[in-house]
């Protein structure tokens, strides 16, 4: 049995996620912590409940979802996990920190990419790589069968879809994403979203404007 747990961190509001399973080994999903202060509540989480991290994963690499890589990578010693398209993204981290006001070193940790389709196998966990590009060109969502819930990242909020009118956004291809890897997936899952409160697939079909238009187009 997984346990989730979040943070909000920075100042976009980013959800960081720690996952962890009956052993303590943890997954950290975009660490987003900036401030001192946020890396100590990363930090403190997991030593005050005596969690070893062992896997970093980023849905994506838009600087509010791995402000944190560095200091992850660091004091755990973990490879940052994401897909290949996001390289260019996280290269211009420090270029991006410099126009929102938030200046930040580039990573220079390890990295590994992970592709579409993969299995993120966790202990006795499996997570499966759904390849969702459109709010960012590399973007993946993580999706545990078992538990029957959805490591989101910026694809679909609760009433909302992540924006496309960044660089390196396409719209076409968030609503594309949405309706390949999303739409085939049960009501019942639990979306656990890069920003805002944990929502469920059903309810997102029944109530969120951007998901009813694919619903009806399709
Ligand atoms: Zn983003
Ligand atoms: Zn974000």
């Amino acid at each position: 049995m997984l346990t989730i747990h979040s943070f909000c961190f920075n100042a976009f509001q980013e959800n960081t996620y720690i996952i962890f399973n009956e052993q303590k080994e943890a997954i950290i999903v975009d660490p987003g912590c900036y401030a001192p202060n946020e890396q100590a509540t990363l930090a403190n989480y997991i030593s005050e409940n005596k969690i070893t991290p062992t896997l970093l994963l980023n849905t994506h690499c838009h600087l509010d979802h791995v402000f944190g890589n560095s200091f992850v990578n660091e004091k755990y010693g973990l490879t940052a996990h994401f897909h290949k398209n996001e390289q260019p993204v996280i290269d211009r981290l420090p270029e991006g920190g410099a126009r929102w006001g938030v200046p930040c070193e580039p990573y220079k940790g390890a990295v590994k990419y992970i592709l579409q389709d993969e299995i993120i196998k966790f202990g006795t966990d499996e997570f499966k790589v759904l390849f969702t590009p459109g709010h960012s060109p590399g973007s993946l969502c993580f999706y545990h069968a078992k538990q029957d819930f959805l490591i989101g990242g910026d694809l679909i909020f609760k009433d909302g879809v992540g924006r496309t009118d960044l660089p390196g956004c396409n719209p076409m291809d968030l609503m594309n994403s949405i309706k390949t890897q999303i739409l085939p997936l049960p009501d019942t899952m639990t979306i656990y979203s890069g920003h805002g409160p944990l929502t469920t697939w059903g309810r997102e079909k029944k109530a969120n404007p951007y998901v009813l238009h694919i619903l009806n187009e399709s």
